[in-house]
């Protein structure tokens, strides 16, 4: 899968530009991750394609006095089928906990769409080697769900923050390391989650380091940030992945 977070940015105009021009590989998944405000109209753009729509965020109630918020069955009524959980700017900016994640995660599954969980370490984290301990204690944030039936459909994104926009990806053998550990962990919840669940790479992915990193084996694909604000770089994108 390669998917396109737009995170606070893109226009109208913008997903008209997506859907006129985005290829669409075979054997390659494609989700679009607009703003809440223009999934309405990616979704209905991108209705009777290949190409999926989810949302950045949902809140983990269905409905109420949340002023401001949106959740995961509204996003279902639009024809989105994923939904982005525990991204770090939501970490970071917002102060989302990991038991708001892990809430937002279970109500995500039971509106019927795919959460994409985010997890990843900071710099100071890696520097002082708690990387795998902090990825650890995000993935198990949601252990609870982990005999959920839809459990198997969602996907993990391994994130490492210092990579997020900065224009420094992990090396291929920094990832693929990581994303061995994250596999090694669904192979502790059953063989099924260590050969189902796609564990996508996130940070500074780009036309010229994404066939390096999809070359590894426990890379299934990719979260792009700003990359995939030009259709032409992300369809690039779109293309190393294809065997
Ligand atoms: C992201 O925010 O999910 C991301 C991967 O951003 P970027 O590709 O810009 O590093």
């Amino acid at each position: 899968m390669v998917a396109a977070n737009w995170k606070l940015n893109g226009s109208a105009e913008l997903c008209r530009e997506f859907a006129s021009n985005l290829i669409s590989p075979d054997d390659v998944d494609i989700c679009l991750f607009p703003t809440s405000i223009h999934l309405a109209t990616l979704s209905a753009m991108c209705n009777g394609s290949v190409v999926a729509t989810g949302a950045q965020n949902v809140y983990f109630e269905v409905s109420g006095a949340y002023t401001g918020e949106i959740s995961a069955t509204m996003v279902a009524e639009l024809g989105a089928e994923f939904v982005l959980v525990g991204h770090s700017e939501r970490r970071t900016i917002f102060g989302e906990t990991d038991s708001e994640i892990a809430r937002k995660f279970e109500i995500i599954m039971e509106a019927g769409l795919t959460p994409v969980l985010c997890i990843g370490e900071t710099l100071e984290e890696r520097e002082s080697e708690m990387a795998v301990d902090i990825v650890q204690r995000q993935l198990h944030a949601v252990e609870k769900t982990w005999d959920h039936p839809a459990f198997l459909q969602t996907l993990i994104a391994y994130e490492p923050v210092w990579a997020i926009g900065t224009g420094h990806a992990a090396t291929p053998e920094m990832a693929q390391e990581m994303h061995a550990t994250i596999r090694k962990t669904l192979f502790s919840i059953s063989s099924e989650c260590g050969q189902k669940i796609r564990i996508l790479y996130g940070g500074s992915v780009k036309e010229e380091n994404a066939k390096a990193l999809y070359a590894k084996e426990d890379i299934d694909g990719f979260l792009v940030g700003g990359a995939s604000l030009d259709v032409k770089e992300f369809n690039q994108i779109c293309n190393a992945v294809v065997s």
